[in-house]
């Protein structure tokens, strides 16, 4: 079992996040880790590499992938780039990891996308056009996409879903003009997080169109706070050779179940509620075939 979606934190960026949030002028991500408005406490977990480990055998999970978080400034990506390719070089067993990147900053992003496989990372992403203020239709993020299709390297998209209830940290993303940039960029893998931002249960036309394409797959990330409960099931069904396994590890996602991040909850839910005949290639072959080079495909 893969899971294609997680993210990490080095500990020294544990010890007090906001802080080192604050002097990086990483706004967002600050007000995620921070003290909430509603006095509730943080969804986002911090784990150690010991704990990410312990947690990944208590799920059952062979491989995790860690996704690049989508920083506003580009020296933060490197910063974390670099924590991140220890971890994964250090476990190259266990770890796959995506280079964060801000394609706002296009050249300095597509500079670290032709880095990024010599550096140990195996994608790009995940990136977010709300947060990171960039536009689909423009030079900075199409300076990232052509470094990424000349490298090989699949694209994770965070996407927000557009309707449903609204909670704390959720900005809204141009789903629209990501599905566009799929059809443009037709030789490059693009992994749409959060099952599309849920547009697969609530724009199922769209979806449908878009997941005809062989360079499109999306991801469960999150599934358990934003998601229909048949979500695994209708998902799954409806797009086998498309969808593929990702937690959100660790964000804690059963808060009112568990204080601390775990990635055995879900990883049991998913496997109880995937039909039996798309097992394999949700926790397993769809991400390998996203991952290899496009030109590698036979
Ligand atoms: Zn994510």
């Amino acid at each position: 079992m893969i899971d294609a979606h997680t993210h990490f934190y080095p500990e020294y960026v544990s010890e007090n996040p906001s802080k080192w949030a604050a002097e990086r002028g990483e706004t967002y991500w600050a007000a995620l880790v921070g003290p909430r408005p509603d006095g509730k406490r943080s969804l986002q977990g911090f784990p150690d590499e010991k704990k990410f480990l312990d947690d990944m055998d208590a799920a059952g999970v062979e491989r995790a992938v860690i996704q690049g978080w989508y920083w506003e400034n580009p020296d933060t990506c490197d910063e974390i780039n670099r924590a991140v390719s220890s971890f994964a070089a250090g476990h190259s067993d266990r770890i796959s990891a995506f280079a964060a990147v801000q394609p706002a900053f296009g050249d300095r992003a597509a500079q670290t996308a032709k880095r990024a496989r010599e550096a140990g990372f195996c994608g790009i992403g995940e990136i977010h056009d709300g947060v990171q203020k960039f536009k689909y239709g423009a030079g900075g993020f199409e300076k990232l996409a052509e470094a990424c299709l000349s490298e090989g390297l699949p694209l994770c998209v965070h996407l927000t879903e557009r309707g449903g209830r609204n909670y704390h940290g959720k900005v809204a993303t141009d789903s629209l003009a990501a599905f566009e940039a799929a059809k443009k960029f037709r030789g490059l893998n693009f992994i749409f997080a959060h099952w599309l931002g849920n547009a697969l249960f609530d724009d199922a036309a769209a979806a449908a169109e878009l997941c005809s394409q062989n360079n499109v797959f999306f991801d469960s990330a999150a599934s358990p706070l934003i998601s229909p409960h048949n979500a695994w099931e209708a998902a799954v069904s409806a797009f086998p050779d498309s969808a593929v396994y990702g937690s959100d590890y660790p964000l804690r996602l059963y808060p009112k179940k568990f204080i601390a991040e775990e990635m055995k909850t879900i990883a049991d839910e998913s496997r109880e509620n995937v039909p039996r005949k798309h097992k394999k290639a949700f926790f397993e072959e769809n991400i390998k075939i996203a991952l290899k080079r496009r030109n590698e495909k036979s």
